[in-house]
């Protein structure tokens, strides 16, 4: 059996600096301020491990393997140059699928691999890892598929709803559960290939049906969701592989986009489990208003908006998705100063779920170099809107959506939103009456103290700067 490069004692050593390396990529990650820095550790962790792994692990094969490690870097360099900042939130949704994918792989790989050679108890303990590997693999990579369909709008947002799907999901659970009892018992006898298909086959359909269930509003917890399977699935495949830092690694993903995924949850007033089963966005009916009656909306333009910021002392702007698309963040900063200059109390609130993806807007005013003091969370400053004179709100819409209070029937109902209509004037800036994400019309758009000043959230910013 051929050596590797580096002795063993040094690999650990190099696992255990990189899982601390993890450990504070995660802490800094926390908040803008640190977020460079604990990125910084995260890539020097990442460094390190593919160092130790390559030298210190691998021993065989390096001509294969120095070859797929430049060609899937060089890809992952173009697609991360490429990318857009509209595009990151499908962007995040297809690396979790490849996770998933390398979950499957690596099962399959691991199963037929003529060099291991388990007996016994070890045998089946190798077995279930094997399964669940790849039962959780397939289940990220076909849901993570799908999720990217639905961010970047190939394809639709509405949830797709079988009959009997509760019923259906059971099945298919204890299906797996009959098929991994039959998996284990082949196997020990020199078979299982078969097994192995159909729970990968069932897991697969499983992650396409859970993800088309979801309505568009509660797709930040599958985000999430799918960010946290991608870890368990990577924990997975470290157990295959007998890979320690694998394994703490993929419990650091796991458990951080559980904790993600319970903080949406949260922030959007939902359980975990409903949001799974599918089911929100199903109501019927007058819930999306569309086609309702909702009186007229009173048009601004850019030069009135600059007065009333001008008469303000105070200004709460909202941005939500509107203004990734419109790269409107620098221009914002911009109108910020001008009036913080003159003296005027502008803030941001920010809701957990604007954009398309967690922390989605906190990115773009960080690459706008706002100051990080005048950003709040929505529940920080929610109560204050009474005492707001202007509300500018950029490109958002669900966020700001009162029917989430009022219309029990509304796809959004419950969801807490920033009360910006309890303030003086709100503005709201969107290029036409098109709905949000979540594909309901907005009663805030039609209220007394509304103003709407149409058109591409940039160039409307522009004007009102013009005009400060
Ligand atoms: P919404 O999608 O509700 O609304 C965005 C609005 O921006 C649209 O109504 C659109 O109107 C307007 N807009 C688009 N482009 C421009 C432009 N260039 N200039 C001006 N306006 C523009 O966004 P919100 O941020 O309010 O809400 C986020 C939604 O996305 C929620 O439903 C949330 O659940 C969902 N979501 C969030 C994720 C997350 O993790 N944060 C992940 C997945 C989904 P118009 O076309 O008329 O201009």
């Amino acid at each position: 059996m051929p050596q590797a490069i580096i002795p063993s004692g040094v690999v650990s050593v190099a696992y255990i600096g990189a899982t601390i390396l993890f450990i504070l990529a995660l802490g800094g990650l926390s908040h803008p301020e640190s977020a460079r820095r604990g990125n910084l550790f995260g890539m020097i962790g990442m460094a390190l491990a593919l160092f130790a792994t390559i030298f210190g692990v691998v021993t065989d094969n390096f001509t294969l393997l120095i070859v797929m490690l430049v060609v899937g870097g060089a890809v992952g360099l173009q697609l991360a140059r490429r990318v857009q900042m509209t595009q990151m939130p499908e962007l995040v949704a297809i690396l979790h699928s490849l996770v998933g994918l390398a979950a499957v792989f690596v099962g399959f790989a691991s199963f037929t691999d003529p060099n291991v050679h388990f007996t016994g108890v070890e045998k089946t303990i190798h077995d279930i890892e094997i399964y669940i590997g790849i039962l959780i693999g397939a289940i990220t990579f076909s849901g993570s598929v799908i999720a990217f369909g639905k961010l970047s709008g190939k394809i639709s947002g509405n949830p797709m709803l079988l009959p009997a799907r509760h019923w259906m999901n059971l099945g298919l659970l204890l299906v797996t559960i009959w098929v991994g009892g039959q998996f284990v018992g082949q196997s020990a006898a020199g078979g299982g290939m078969a097994m192995l298909l159909i729970m990968t086959v069932l897991a697969l359909l499983f992650g396409i049906h859970m993800v088309m269930a979801i309505g568009g509003a509660d797709m930040p917890v599958v985000v999430s969701m799918l960010n946290s399977y991608s870890g368990w699935a990577a924990s997975a495949t470290g157990f295959m592989l007998s890979n320690d830092l694998l394994i703490v690694t993929g419990a650091l993903v796991g458990s951080s986009g559980a904790i993600l995924s319970y903080i949406m949850c949260r922030a959007m007033n939902r359980n975990f489990f409903s949001v799974i089963a599918g089911g929100f966005g199903t109501t019927s009916g007058s819930s999306t208003g569309d086609g309702e009656d909702q009186g007229e909306v009173i048009a601004i333009d850019a030069a009135e908006t600059a007065e009333l910021l001008k008469d303000a002392k105070e200004v709460m702007i909202i941005p939500g998705y509107g203004m990734a698309v419109a790269q409107a963040q620098h221009i914002v900063h911009e109108i910020t100063r001008k009036l913080r200059d003159k003296g005027i109390n502008v803030r941001f609130g920010i809701h957990p779920v604007a954009g398309r993806m967690p922390g989605h807007m906190n990115v773009l005013l960080a690459e706008a170099k706002l100051p990080y003091d005048i950003v709040f969370e929505m529940d920080e400053i929610n109560d204050d809107f009474p005492k707001v004179d202007v509300s500018i709100v950029i490109g958002a819409n669900d966020i700001v959506n009162p029917s989430a209070l009022t219309d029990p029937n509304s796809p959004i109902a419950g969801m807490p939103v920033l009360e910006c209509w309890k303030g003086g004037t709100t503005i709201v800036l969107k290029r036409g009456m098109a709905t949000g994400y979540a594909g309901v019309q907005n009663p805030l758009f039609f209220l007394d103290n509304t103003r709407m000043l149409f058109g591409d959230a940039r160039d409307s910013l522009d004007n009102v700067l013009s005009n400060l």
